[in-house]
């Protein structure tokens, strides 16, 4: 079982898979009010940044499961890195459906909503996880411009412009679902910048390592296209934010 290969290829020197910077990742932990010995589920938990540096530096436990096997080694690594290994567990699995046997202070899906279809269903996912009281953080992109043509929406990689909310709209949905937002951080484009230019120098060293394999010739091509599109559309019209929510 495995992400396809690309993501495997084009994000394996990323530590954060997402927009978010090392520093903001750092504003969230901090926001939350964590305190030692909280319980945290990162569903499409990545390389395991976030809840490697949450316990380095909250204390906190937590349980990250993904399904890239390449991340979930990078995560297990880093945990030894950060020595919070005996904090932290990462499973290499299907995030889909799964709660957690105790309840937890934090449940997460930061940009993997997809795993339960879609915001409304990993809300309702994570919900089952959480202890009253306890929070939900979601993740997820929206329309910091709203795109004035579907290709433009596709040039962004989504399938249309009704993938993605604008942030009010964003926001009033989670009011919609019966939950406060009691928290957000959203990115900024030098963050989209770290996500998405990180991966071009990874691109040219992974196609000068590896010319002969099947996959050169669309990383190459990748790469030749990449920069222009994404500063013609998601650096324009994507944002993302971290969204903490509370159910009323
Ligand atoms: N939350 C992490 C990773 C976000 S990228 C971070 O912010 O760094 C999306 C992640 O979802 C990838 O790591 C990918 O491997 C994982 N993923 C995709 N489908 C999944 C599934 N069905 N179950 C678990 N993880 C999945």
């Amino acid at each position: 079982m495995d992400i396809p290969r690309i993501f495997n290829i084009t994000e394996s020197a990323h530590r954060i898979h997402n927009p978010i910077t090392p520093e903001k990742l750092a504003t969230l932990g901090a926001a939350l009010r964590l305190e030692s010995g909280d319980r945290v589920l990162d569903l499409g938990s990545g390389s395991g940044e976030m809840l490697c540096t949450w316990a380095r530096d909250h204390g906190i436990t937590g349980i990250g499961i993904d399904m890239s096997q390449l991340f979930t080694e990078q995560a297990k690594l880093r945990a030894v890195e950060l020595g919070v290994a005996d904090q932290v567990t990462f499973i290499h699995d299907d995030a889909a459906g799964y709660v957690s046997d105790e309840k937890v202070s934090v449940a997460a899906c930061v940009g993997a909503t997809w795993i339960a279809g879609g915001v409304a269903g990993s809300i309702k996912l994570l919900a089952q996880s959480v202890r009253s009281g306890g929070i939900i953080l979601i993740g997820e992109p929206y329309w910091r411009r709203l795109p004035p043509t579907e290709d433009v929406a596709k040039g962004c990689l989504a399938n249309s412009i009704s993938d993605f909310l604008m942030l009010p709209e964003l926001l009033a949905s989670f009011n919609h679902l019966g939950y406060d937002v009691v928290e957000m951080v959203l990115a900024d484009q030098d963050g989209w910048d770290r996500y998405e230019a990180a991966k071009w120098l990874t691109m040219r060293r992974w196609l000068e390592d590896n010319p002969d394999d099947e996959y050169a010739r669309d990383v190459r091509a990748t790469l030749t296209s990449e920069p222009e599109r994404y500063a013609t559309y998601t650096r324009e019209y994507l944002g993302w934010g971290v969204f903490a929510l509370m159910p009323r």
